[in-house]
């Protein structure tokens, strides 16, 4: 495929996810506003992310290193508007640093330890890194996060540390609960996180096969792969 081909591709994946969004924030009767499209682009090449910006992308996310990095350099090297950069992936402790160096959101927080290296490692003139708490929904710790009960504990032990801004939460919907359940299960934990701290209140829900189910249920931002960029050969 050349340059210009796989432009259109993208150019039409693009506008057909940013229409099934707004069509999801309609019937939510949401401002389209509210709702962040963040291009998940693991496994593709920095080639796609320039074609993703120049459609009009402003965030797109990583989940593992050192590719997000890589991409991030190549990216950079390009002139080009601005992107921010989100990582959703599981954070090993050794690669903590190169994500404070980069990354505006990490979706994916599930420790505290990972917390204070994130923190530790933040650039002072990057601005505090917003970092979101990722609720495991079925208490299956294999696929990262914490279950609900201990949301709170984590975000107290986050918003001790001065170069992280508690955002809000963050869930992948388990394969064998009903995404609009799941959803709703976060945001019953989103609520009550918004009670003691009422700024976290970003919600990272939703992917390519259930973004409705996340809008219709508070998502502030959601996260697309294959929808735009391709299914990923594994
Ligand atoms: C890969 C990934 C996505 C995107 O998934 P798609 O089904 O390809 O849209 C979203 N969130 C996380 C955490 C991911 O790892």
């Amino acid at each position: 495929m050349t340059g210009s081909d796989r432009a259109a591709v993208l150019a039409d994946r693009w506008a057909a996810v940013r229409k099934r969004v707004a069509r999801a924030c309609a019937d939510a009767g949401r401002d389209p506003g509210e709702v962040t499209l963040v291009a998940v682009t693991k496994t593709y090449p920095a080639s796609d992310v320039l074609i993703l910006r120049e459609l009009g992308a402003t965030d797109v996310a990583e989940s593992r290193e050192p590719e997000a990095s890589e991409k991030v350099a190549a990216v950079a090297a390009v002139p080009g508007p601005p992107l921010r950069w989100h990582f959703v992936g599981q954070i090993q402790s050794r690669k903590a640093r190169a994500i404070a160096g980069y990354a505006a959101v990490v979706h994916s927080l599930d420790r505290a330890a990972i917390a204070d290296r994130l923190g530790a490692a933040r650039p002072a003139d990057a601005g505090p890194l917003a970092v979101l708490i990722q609720v495991s929904l079925d208490g299956d710790p294999n696929r990262g996060g914490v279950v609900p009960d201990a949301v709170g504990g984590l975000a107290e032990h986050v918003t001790g540390i001065g170069a992280l801004r508690l955002a809000g939460v963050m869930a992948v919907a388990p394969m064998d609960v009903d995404p609009a359940v799941a959803f709703a299960r976060l945001r019953e934990v989103s609520d009550r996180l918004r009670t003691d701290y009422p700024d976290a209140s970003w919600i990272s829900a939703g992917m390519s096969n259930d973004l409705e189910a996340a809008v219709k249920n508070g998502a502030t931002h959601v996260r697309v792969g294959s929808a735009l960029l391709g299914e990923r050969t594994p």
